[in-house]
C-alpha cells in the first residue's frame, strides 16, 4: 500500500507496525463518523537536536472534549494519549518535522446510541512547510453551508464533519482554487476547510468569534496571543460579513497543518495588494520562532521529544 505514515503506529497504546493497525470495517467509526481526531505538529530543531510537540497539552484536551460530547464510555486521560503518541514518535526514531494524528473512535460493531468501545490510535507524517506558506493562496467562497453548531457541532473535531469540508475544498479545487472559506447558515465568515481566517482591516486584526461556526483552533489562539505580544496590535474577534473580506488590506488562515499562509485573493479579487502583507509575515515569523523553539517565549507550549527520553 503507497503511504508516507511513518511506519511504526500506536493502538490502544500499543506501538504496532502500519498494517497491523487496523480495525474492524463494520465498527462505529466506520457506520457512523463517530471518532473525534487531532492534527498536531511535531517540529525538529537541527541546533537543539530535538523534536518539539506544539502545545501537546491543548490538543488533548480538545480530544477529551470531543469524546465527552460524543459521550464515549472511555474517556482516555490525557497522560495515556501523550505517551501513546510519544512512544510512537520514538518508535519510529522521527528526527524530521512531522505531522502527527490522532484519533479516538468508537469501535465494536453495534448500533448508532452504542457509547463503545472506544479505541485510540496515533500516527505520523513527514510533512515540511508548504510552499503556500511562502507564496500564499488564492480562495474561493463555497457555495457549501458550513455546518452549525446545533446540527454538527464545528468546535468538536469530529470526523463526520468533514464531509462538509471535504466537499467544500474539492468544489474549491476543481473550480482552480488552493482552498475555501465557508460562510455560515446566516451567511457570515466562518472558517477554512482546515485553517481559521483572519483579516487585517484599518491597523487591526479580525477574526470570526468562537460563535461563527468555527473549530476553537489552537494556531487561532496561537496567533491571537503572538499578534498582541510580539506585533503589538489589538485583535478584535466578531462576525464578519462576506464582502467585508474583499475591502481587507491583509489576510491569512492558519492551522496546525497548514501553519500560518497568506490568503492573496478571494473570488478572484485581490486582497490588498494582492501580496503577503507586513501583518501576515510579521506572525509567520513569530509562529515559526516559536513552533520551532528558536525563542524562550512560551515554552510551555514545547513539548520535547527527546530530551527526556
Ligand atoms: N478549522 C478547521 C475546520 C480545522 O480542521 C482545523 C485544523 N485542525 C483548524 C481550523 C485549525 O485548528 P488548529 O489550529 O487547532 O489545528
Amino acid at each position: 500500500m503507497a503511504t508516507n505514515t511513518a511506519p511504526m503506529m500506536s493502538l490502544n497504546g500499543r506501538v504496532v507496525p502500519y498494517d497491523q493497525c487496523t480495525i474492524h470495517a463494520f465498527s462505529g467509526v466506520v457506520k457512523y463518523g463517530a471518532a473525534v481526531f487531532e492534527g498536531l505538529r511535531g517540529y525538529w530543531n537541527e541546533e537543539r537536536g530535538d523534536m518539539y510537540v506544539f502545545r501537546l497539552r491543548e490538543h488533548l484536551e480538545r480530544l477529551r472534549y470531543g469524546m465527552r460530547v460524543l459521550r464515549f464510555d472511555t474517556i482516555y486521560d490525557e497522560d495515556f494519549m501523550a505517551d501513546s503518541l510519544i512512544a510512537m514518535i520514538r518508535a519510529n526514531d522521527l528526527r524530521e518535522t512531522v505531522h502527527l494524528r490522532m484519533i479516538a473512535f468508537l469501535d465494536g460493531d453495534d448500533e448508532l446510541a452504542a457509547t463503545g468501545p472506544v479505541g485510540l490510535v496515533c500516527g505520523a507524517v513527514p510533512r515540511p512547510r508548504s510552499p503556500a506558506v511562502t507564496n500564499g493562496v488564492h480562495v474561493q467562497t463555497s457555495t457549501y453551508q458550513r455546518v452549525s453548531d446545533n446540527a454538527l457541532p464545528p468546535r468538536v473535531k469530529c470526523t463526520a464533519n468533514y464531509v462538509n469540508n471535504r466537499a467544500a475544498e474539492l468544489e474549491a479545487k476543481r473550480n482552480g482554487f488552493n482552498g475555501v472559506l465557508m460562510l455560515t447558515d446566516r451567511g457570515k465568515v466562518s472558517e477554512g476547510s482546515g485553517a481559521c481566517f483572519f483579516m487585517v482591516r484599518n491597523g487591526a486584526i479580525h477574526t470570526p468569534d468562537v460563535s461563527s461556526d468555527i473549530l476553537e483552533s489552537i494556531t487561532r489562539d496561537t496567533a491571537i496571543a503572538l499578534a498582541k505580544e510580539t506585533l503589538g496590535l489589538p485583535v478584535i474577534e466578531r462576525t464578519i460579513d462576506r464582502h467585508e473580506v474583499y475591502a481587507a488590506d491583509e489576510a491569512f488562515w492558519c492551522g496546525s497543518g497548514y501553519e500560518v499562509q497568506p490568503i492573496l485573493s478571494l473570488d478572484r479579487l485581490a486582497i490588498g495588494t494582492g501580496e503577503p502583507g507586513p501583518v501576515t509575515r510579521g506572525i509567520q515569523k513569530a509562529y515559526f520562532d516559536v513552533v520551532e523553539g528558536r525563542t524562550d517565549a512560551h515554552p510551555e507550549w514545547r513539548t520535547p521529544v527527546w530530551a527526556n527520553a
